[in-house]
């Protein structure tokens, strides 16, 4: 990939304004409206793209509807995944430009979106190879020997998938593996701040061969192509990743239809340290859990809970570990934490130090924005702990999204479960301890969709990820994902 080191510019970016995807099309939004989308590192507009709205979505639909019933439902499993594993071969081959254009648009930094490659790809792969092992069984039923009696798995048919901003390459991976494993058809809208990487991935789809109408891409906003996809009755099922806030506005707007839904939402992940964990791995991955993509990722342990033992130690090794971070342009190398993808985030976040200091946690580091001269232009915001926070502080119970860690003592394991599920989100939960027993207890106790012993965010293509409580329902990743995608249909036939 050859990015323009004196102006940062991507080769994609060239051919923008970028129109969207409709079958075999690019093209403009039938209203002819156009938004900009900004690099979060310095404010600069990289590109305007096409500003769908409803008549967007139902050409969308449209394509998608006669490819599931045409070309794509014609194709065996095998030719599918050979397909799969073709356009596998060809983002792997991508991976460096699809990574720039991930860090440019949504600020994270290069090291960490070229770092996912080898996850995101086998994720690919993975699904490929599952396109071929989709199957149903026979039942031996308690009637006579004359009735054959089975279950087929089918397609659900036309997906509309809407996705966040805060990892475009994780969302379009994630979002098309199952769709094409299935043999659905795909309608899918990115994120308003971040549309850029969904575009180049589509192109690629294309150029692999699938076939023109699979995925169709609809860039613009959640009020406008976003409602549309999700009350759209030609659309079969919705896969959303977003805030809970639009999960339940999505919920409401599937009724007409009662298309099926998958909700992958928000979470304050409890992140518990016992006072037998080995602080040396303990700490540093606690201070990650929360700083790592600046604190966009849903699954952050925000809720750092610590034995009391050990409480002191474990704040001052995170203030640490987060001042030793550096903070600056997701193109730079050497930055560990880029910006935040926009300024109104920017101020959510600061909003969030405000309250904390209004209701007496202690800032421990951070909790400003930088405001030097190479960071002034862009969202740049200090990784951030506040110890002695309490339960009921809006810091503790509420989503973020920015780099803010809330660290409370605690004394006992009864204690701690019982504060950690006190929450209306259940998305992860990590636990250190070297007490085994301790962590098969404590594990089947959180309310969680996934609980990490001794770890944190580990992901991986063979093990589903999803939330429980108002983190969502429906899985990712994992064989539990393709179930997501399909109906099970009874066949009786009576000789
Ligand atoms: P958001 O809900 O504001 O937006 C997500 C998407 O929904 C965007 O594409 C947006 O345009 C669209 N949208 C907005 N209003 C809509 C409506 N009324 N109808 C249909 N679509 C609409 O979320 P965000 O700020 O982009 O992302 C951050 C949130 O995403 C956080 O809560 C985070 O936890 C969550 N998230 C969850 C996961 C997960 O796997 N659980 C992963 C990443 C992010």
């Amino acid at each position: 990939m050859n990015l323009d080191p004196a102006t940062d510019r991507h080769p994609f970016l060239d051919g923008l304004p970028k129109r969207m995807l409709i079958g075999d099309r690019w093209v403009a939004a039938a209203s002819g409206k156009t938004f900009e989308t900004r690099n979060p590192a310095t404010g600069e507009v990289l590109a305007s793209v096409p500003e769908g709205d409803a008549e967007d979505v139902d050409r969308a639909v449209a394509a998608a509807r006669a490819a599931f019933e045409g070309p794509w439902r014609r194709l065996k499993p095998d030719e599918r995944q050979a397909l799969m594993f073709r356009f596998a071969d060809l983002v792997d081959a991508h991976w460096d430009e699809l990574a720039w254009l991930d860090t440019l648009d949504m600020g994270a930094p290069i090291r960490h979106t070229r770092g996912s490659r080898r996850h995101l790809v086998g994720l690919m792969r993975w699904f490929a190879g599952q396109a071929t092992a989709i199957y149903g069984q026979t039942a031996d039923t308690s009637m006579n020997g004359s009735m054959f009696a089975a279950t087929l798995k089918e397609p659900v048919g036309v997906v509309g998938s809407i996705i966040p901003w805060n990892g475009p390459l994780w969302a379009m991976v994630f979002k098309t593996a199952p769709v094409l494993a299935t043999g659905c058809t795909l309608v899918l809208k990115p994120a308003e701040d971040a549309p850029l990487t969904p575009l180049r991935f589509a192109e690629l789809a294309l150029e692999a061969g699938i076939p023109p109408g699979v995925i169709n891409i609809v860039t613009g906003f959640g009020h406008g192509a976003g409602a549309a996809i999700a009350a759209h009755p030609g659309i079969d099922k919705v896969s959303f990743t977003g805030s809970v806030a639009t999960g339940q506005a999505i919920v409401r707007a599937s009724a007409g239809n009662l298309k099926r839904l998958s909700l992958e939402l928000g979470g304050k992940s409890p992140h518990i340290l016992f006072d037998d964990a080995d602080l040396e791995r303990a700490a540093p991955a606690a201070a990650m859990g929360v700083f790592a993509n600046a604190g966009q990722i849903c699954t952050a342990g925000t809720r750092v809970f610590v034995q009391r033992g050990i409480y002191d130690r474990v704040v001052e090794a995170m203030a640490k570990v987060g001042d030793g971070l550096r903070v600056g342009a997701g193109t730079d190398p050497d930055s560990d934490i880029g910006p935040l993808v926009s300024p109104r985030q920017l101020d959510r976040v600061l909003g969030y130090v405000g309250s904390a200091h209004e209701d007496g946690a202690r800032l421990v580091t951070g909790g400003t924005r930088f405001t030097d001269a190479a960071r002034a232009a862009g969202n740049f915001v200090s990784p951030t702990v506040f110890a002695d926070v309490s339960d009921p502080m809006r810091i503790a119970r509420e989503e973020i999204f920015g780099p803010v860690a809330s660290v409370m003592p605690f004394d006992t394991l009864d204690e701690v479960v019982q504060r950690a599920n006190d929450s209306p989100f259940g998305l992860g939960a990590g636990v250190w301890t070297r007490d085994v027993g301790r962590a098969h207890a404590i594990a089947r106790r959180l309310q969680s969709g996934s609980v990490w012993v001794n770890c944190y965010n580990q992901m991986d293509p063979s093990m589903p990820f999803g939330g429980v409580k108002m983190s969502g329902y429906g899985r990712e990743s994992g064989p539990q994902q393709l179930d997501e995608y399909l109906h099970v249909k009874g066949l009786w036939i009576q000789h």
